[in-house]
């Protein structure tokens, strides 16, 4: 008896109807199913049409076609399929048999035929087909692996970028409206760095299940990138929802996102997460590349972290000018410093009875078509685009070319160091050579640096700081209280002054929380023995409240606004004259 799949796959093409007869009782005795044929052309065309190999009973001489013909073409024709043909004949000569065989077919059968030797070479036949049979399902199934992993991530489970991406298309191509978000998990990395990579697995794990219970409606949920999820929630049928209902919509899930996530996971005695949520809606008025759509939640998401994380960003128009913008800030921001457009300005710095004190170096960039560029603006990008490096570089020049040229001893400048240019192995090569050059005593040099740094590389930082500061330089902590790194830093590393940060000066004398946060930071610096600047003074009354509560040194509008070096110096001078 043959296997079930094996059992109809025999043709008998024999047109002598007492061998046909004889050969299709004798296999059905044997369990077979065979189809059986007369005609040449018609088994050829029968077999041909098969996917599936077949084990075929060929008469040489039939009407129609014979089988020498019928079996060339067949290979000819059909050479991806296997068949496994058995040439029947009265014909049995050596030489006939290699005919045949040279013609393609694989077996050799005499008339009138022996029931055990038909028997044998059909088994022959039949391992044969079954073995092609058996390779096909097992590509098949290979295949179905492939598409899996090609489509689904192998952690979660969930969809992919590319089967996300495909189900954007399709929302589109279908003419529907959609709300997409973007979830990024803030600070992954460092659950990663700190637990190891098989709990960060596990969190994403439960993370994406928790993402597909926060919607009960059809939402595609997937894993885009490392630790980013996507959602896609079409709306189906027409375009019902405006953009602002989209928007709206948007909203309320992703605070329900927020608030789910919130929740402690089941790992680590509860590792608890906060998540960054770009957001746009696809409407059906536009219809967009998906790629395009991705773009605009990964720009609404960037947004998000860059704000500090936990909250949704939605995508919006004004967005994209502000990616133009810095794109176009980027862009010409190498030409600033290699084309002179940089100037280099002074804000004066007084004690508290008015007296001028030092100044702080702050960049300004004269574009030839944008005008004045803020630092506020384009230090970001170029922190980003490491540019600062060779912009700090500049102004450190530039600030000791003044010094040198105005020996006062008494007279320093606060240079600002980005944490990029901090960073740089040969930072305190490139610093102390500065000074060498241009015989500047360091002394007169303060370095500002911010809280940010302080959570780098610490023992770097700590030899970094020590080194500069046996030379003579000081450091300053600048935008003190915006950080967020314990104040230990504070007692061990070489620090000589901090500035209160304008955020805190703004409200006084009126806002207590700041009262009580600039009381306190003054307790704390007297007690270290710290020197104090105000950034940001503004009115009388800020100054007031200040000089009541400690030595301190002020910076702000009140006094003096930042102006060309040149010019602040001169006016210094002048006064001190
Ligand atoms: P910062 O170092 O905290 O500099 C103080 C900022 O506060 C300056 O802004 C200054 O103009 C502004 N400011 C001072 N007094 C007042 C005031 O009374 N009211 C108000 N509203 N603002 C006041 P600026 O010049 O726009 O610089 C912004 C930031 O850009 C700086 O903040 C600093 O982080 C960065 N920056 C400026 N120059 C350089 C530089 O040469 N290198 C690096 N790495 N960063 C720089
Ligand atoms: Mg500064
Ligand atoms: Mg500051």
């Amino acid at each position: 008896m043959p296997e079930e799949s094996l059992k109809d796959k025999i043709v008998i093409a024999e047109d002598d109807p007492i061998t046909q007869l004889l050969l299709k009782s004798t296999l059905e005795k044997w369990g077979f199913e065979p189809i059986t044929l007369q005609d040449g052309k018609e088994a050829l065309e029968l077999i041909k049409a098969s996917e599936d190999p077949r084990i075929v009973l060929l008469d040489w001489l039939m009407p129609g076609m014979d089988g020498i013909d019928i079996v060339k073409k067949l290979r000819r024709e059909r050479e991806d399929i296997p068949h496994y043909v058995i040439m029947l004949t009265s014909k049995n000569e050596k030489k006939d048999v290699i005919y045949a065989l040279e013609a393609g077919a694989d077996d050799f059968l005499s008339k009138p035929f022996d029931t055990e030797e038909l028997k044998a070479r059909i088994k022959v036949g039949l391992r044969l087909v079954g073995l092609h049979l058996q390779l096909k399902k097992a590509i098949k199934s290979a295949n179905k692996l492939a598409d899996f992993i090609a489509h689904y991530d192998q952690t979660t489970g969930l969809p992919n970028r590319v089967l996300f991406t495909e189900n954007i298309e399709k929302v589109v191509n279908d003419g529907y409206s959609a709300a997409l978000m973007q979830v990024n998990i803030d600070r992954f990395k460092r659950i990663n760095q700190a637990k190891g990579l098989e709990l960060g697995d596990l969190l994403l794990t439960y993370f994406g299940a928790r993402l597909q219970e926060c919607f009960e409606e059809e939402a595609v949920v997937a894993r885009i990138a490392a630790d980013e999820f996507g959602i896609l929630i079409p709306f189906g049928g027409n375009c019902t929802y405006t953009t602002d209902e989209i928007i709206n919509f948007l909203y309320a899930k992703a605070q329900r996102i927020h608030t789910r996530m919130a929740e402690p996971f089941p790992i680590d005695k509860g590792v608890t997460v906060s998540v960054s949520i770009g957001a746009a809606p696809v409407t059906c008025e536009i219809a967009l590349e998906p790629e395009e759509f991705l773009r605009r939640v990964d720009l609404a998401l960037r947004k998000a972290k860059a704000l500090g994380g936990n909250q949704t960003v939605i995508h919006d128009l004004k967005m994209e000018k502000e990616v133009r913008q810095r794109y176009q800030i980027e862009k010409d921001l190498a030409k600033a410093v290699s084309q002179g457009q940089l100037r280099l300005f002074l804000q004066a710095q007084v004690d508290s009875h008015g007296r001028f004190h030092g100044a702080e170096a702050l960049v300004r960039w004269f574009h030839p078509e944008q005008g004045l560029i803020s630092p506020g603006l384009f230090i970001p990008v170029a922190e980003e685009s490491g540019l600062v490096i060779q912009i700090g570089k500049w102004v450190l020049e530039g600030v000791c070319d003044l010094l040198r040229a105005n020996s006062d001893e008494t007279f320093s400048i606060s240079v600002n160091i980005s944490p990029k240019q901090f960073a740089r192995e040969d930072f305190v090569e490139h610093v102390l050579s500065v000074v060498m050059d241009r015989s500047v005593p360091p002394k007169r040099i303060i370095l500002e640096v911010t809280e940010g740094l302080l959570i780098n590389d610490m023992k770097d930082v700590a030899k970094k700081m020590r080194t500069l500061s046996e030379a003579g330089f000081r450091f300053s902590i600048d935008d003190f209280g915006t950080g967020y790194s314990s104040l230990s830093y504070l007692k061990s590393l070489p620090i000589s002054e901090i500035k209160i940060d304008r955020t805190f000066i703004k409200g006084l004398p009126g806002d207590e929380d700041s009262g009580a946060i600039v009381q306190a930071i003054f307790l704390m610096a007297e007690a270290l023995g710290l020197k104090v600047v105000a950034e940001g003074v503004e009115t009388q009354d800020q100054a007031v409240f200040l000089n009541k509560w400690g030595e301190v040194i002020h910076q702000g509008f009140l006094f003096s606004k930042p102006a060309p070096a040149d010019e602040v110096i001169k006016q210094w001078l002048r006064k001190i004259q």
